[in-house]
């Protein structure tokens, strides 16, 4: 691309520099074409490692994290995956790259219906784009092997896990609206779960979740039901 000498190889660099081990990830990040999901005016940028703007206030999100989350998420090639927030469809196609079935849901109608069309036509798979209040989850596919959330809310909503198959991890920015939030993992315990040791997590034997807090992040806020209260 004239004007910019970054290409997707320096995502999957800057994802391994970021701490991500997984080759399947890093392999997935190298390659979905990221300035297919950027608008016109950012698509320089596309390749740079970090957010941008792509309308109604929201932000395509820094392929590091996308890296991160889908890691954390420690998807295998069958798995059924609901990503909550879709915004530009970007995270959701790299998470489709690493499993079975990907439904993604967005609750701005026109973010979805540019997902859509950004998603269409990929060989990379389908996706399936819904509309909704995603702090409900989806409870027409559940239950999922994972749930990538990509919005940070005050509380893992109680529907998403509850939509959690055994051994399922839920994987969200939690904390403050504005302000300093992390990177939760909730794993729901089952035969799938690879680490269930006896007292893991915070310990109490009969916990159903097993709570993990991983990396300082930043991210918009979760809109819903079980999220922070709407603007408009
Ligand atoms: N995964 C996206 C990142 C989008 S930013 C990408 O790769 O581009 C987070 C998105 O979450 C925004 O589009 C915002 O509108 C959406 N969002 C916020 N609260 C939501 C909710 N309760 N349900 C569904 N989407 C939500």
């Amino acid at each position: 691309m004239r004007g910019s000498t970054r290409q997707l190889s320096d995502l999957v660099d800057q994802a391994r520099r970021y701490g991500v081990r997984d080759e399947a990830v890093l392999e997935a990040i190298g390659r979905v074409p990221r300035q297919q999901f950027v608008p016109r005016r950012f698509v320089s940028a596309a390749y740079d490692d970090g957010p941008l703007p792509i309308g109604e206030g929201q932000t395509i999100s820094q392929p590091a994290m996308v890296a991160m989350m889908a890691e954390a998420a420690r998807l295998n090639p069958h798995d059924c995956v609901l990503e909550v927030g879709a915004g530009s469809g970007y995270g959701a196609l790299v998470l489709r790259a690493l499993a079975g079935r990907v439904v993604t849901i967005e609750r701005r109608l026109a973010l979805a219906e540019k997902a859509r069309a950004a998603l269409a036509g990929h060989g990379l798979g389908d996706v399936t784009v819904v509309v909704g209040d995603g702090t409900l989850g989806w409870p027409e596919e559940a239950t999922y092997d994972a749930i990538v959330v990509t919005a940070a809310g005050p509380v893992p909503p109680p529907p998403l896990l509850e939509q959690l198959a055994p051994g399922g991890r839920l994987v969200i920015p939690i904390g403050p609206r504005y302000g300093h939030q992390h990177l939760m993992r909730y794993t729901r315990r089952g035969q799938e779960d690879p680490d269930s040791p006896d007292g893991g997590g915070n310990g109490s034997p009969g916990e159903e979740y097993r709570e993990e807090r991983l990396t300082p992040v930043r991210f918009v806020p979760l809109i819903g039901t079980h999220g922070f209260p709407g603007r408009k």
